[in-house]
């Protein structure tokens, strides 16, 4: 057939090229062998081709990261401390000023980024030194890496310590990308996934008196603002929450309840509760992590046993906590808190969640406006978010800082940020 005749020919062609150009690969393998008995003019050769190559393979990425204008050019880390009106009390302690740490990033082209750790030990133990600590190590390898790389970056950072210290892996994370999303004009809210620019969010009442609780939640009415969170599970018992709860619920008796224990409550503690809250007839509409964070059974016979919707937050700081929260059926509700273990991580549960039909909720430590805002664009961005408890701007005596979510009653909106979460020091 005169198709195969050219066929062969085509492949006699191809098999006496390539048999020319491997006698010649080989031949250049001979000359090399050649030059080798020459050995001082070959090595500088061999050196002077060396840096060559080198120069070929590196320089496109060197060059790149050199001029780009998103190159990391400055790095400063300093403690916040910001004094709170009053005494923020959860059932393992208090804290009255907000000792947090200020990340500053600076881009090539001048444009900084911000990010804020507020470590609380009562909550899982960081402190503002160890947050301090884990951030200044960044000193020595980030300048010069490019923010396009922030997630590769945060990778980075968690492995050479962030992962000892939640709250200072929020800090890293958010000050690179807001840097790199003022630089390319892009609000947050719109990088999560804009499906919206505004949130409810609730008020809390910290631990304290009967007295104490009904005179806060008067507080939190007259703002306009509708769920009420208080702090329970202190050392007084579950007989002193209950008398705190109903004096919250004669002020305002159809203020949605978050309950939030911090993990303090045995499970006869909250047992004893929830049934003396039954007795009252008090529907809360939200039971926060009120036993210890591996108790998953107990948390799961508490959902069943009383027929509230259980929230996990202490209990989980990753998407593989989840995921083992969702198998145990441990929680209807997942409290995601950039402070535990950053961003990618939040937006890693947020995906766990989701695909385990877990409600979400937004929060956070005692955070300033900063932090808080880089919460509300999150849970706006991404959307979908039941329950927002960012209310801690509200219990700060001072503000160092411009702009941030605007809060009118209980609404949180960030429609009006053009770039990155836009909170800048004054
Ligand atoms: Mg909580």
């Amino acid at each position: 057939m005169p198709g195969s005749s050219t066929m062969l020919s085509l492949f006699n062609n191809y098999r006496a090229r390539r048999s020319r150009s491997t006698s010649k690969s080989r031949g250049g393998c001979k000359a090399g062998a050649t030059f080798l008995v020459i050995a001082p003019y070959y090595q500088r050769l061999r050196e002077q081709a060396g840096i060559l190559r080198r120069q070929r393979v590196k320089s496109p990425t060197v060059t790149a990261t050199r001029h780009s204008p998103t190159r990391i050019r400055s790095f400063e880390v300093e403690p916040l401390d910001i004094p709170l009106i009053e005494p923020f009390g959860i059932s393992s302690g208090v804290q009255v000023v907000a000792r947090n740490v200020l990340v500053t990033v600076e881009l090539a082209d001048g444009t900084r980024g911000y990010g804020e750790a507020a470590p609380f030990a009562p909550y899982n133990g960081e402190t503002q030194a160890g947050a301090l600590r884990a951030l200044r190590q960044a000193h020595d390898w980030l300048p010069g890496r490019n923010a396009r790389t922030w997630r590769a970056l945060a990778g980075e950072f968690f492995r050479r310590g962030g992962r000892n210290c939640g709250a200072a892996q929020c800090a890293f994370e958010t000050a690179v990308l807001d840097a790199l999303k003022r630089h390319e004009r892009v609000p947050l809210w719109r990088y999560f996934g804009g499906a919206g620019t505004t949130l409810e969010t609730d008020m809390t009442v910290t631990t304290g008196s009967p007295a104490e609780a009904a005179a806060a939640a008067r507080a939190i009415v007259g703002r306009g603002i509708r769920a009420i969170k208080m702090k329970i599970g202190g050392r007084r018992g579950p007989a002193h929450d209950l008398a705190r709860i109903a004096a919250v619920l004669e002020v305002s008796p159809k203020a949605p309840l978050i309950l939030d224990g911090n993990a303090a409550f045995s499970r006869a503690g909250a047992r004893e509760l929830a049934m003396g809250m039954k007795k009252l007839g008090i529907v809360p509409a939200l039971l926060e992590q009120w036993l210890a964070k591996n108790d998953l059974d107990g948390a799961r016979a508490l959902a069943e046993e009383t027929g509230w919707l259980v929230a996990a937050d202490e209990g989980c700081c990753s998407a593989r906590d989840a995921r083992r929260i969702a198998r145990k059926q441990a929680a209807q509700v997942i409290n995601i808190k950039f402070m535990k273990a950053g961003i990618v991580a939040a937006l890693d549960i947020a995906r766990v969640a989701r695909a385990h039909r877990l409600g979400l909720m937004i929060g956070g430590n005692i955070e300033s406006i900063l932090a808080m805002t880089v919460s509300a664009h999150f849970a706006a961005g991404l959307g979908g978010f039941r329950f927002g408890d960012l209310d801690t701007p509200l219990f700060m005596a001072e503000n160092p800082f411009r702009g941030g979510y605007k809060l009118k009653g209980a609404r949180i909106s960030v429609a009006h940020i053009a770039a990155g979460h836009g909170v800048t020091p004054r």
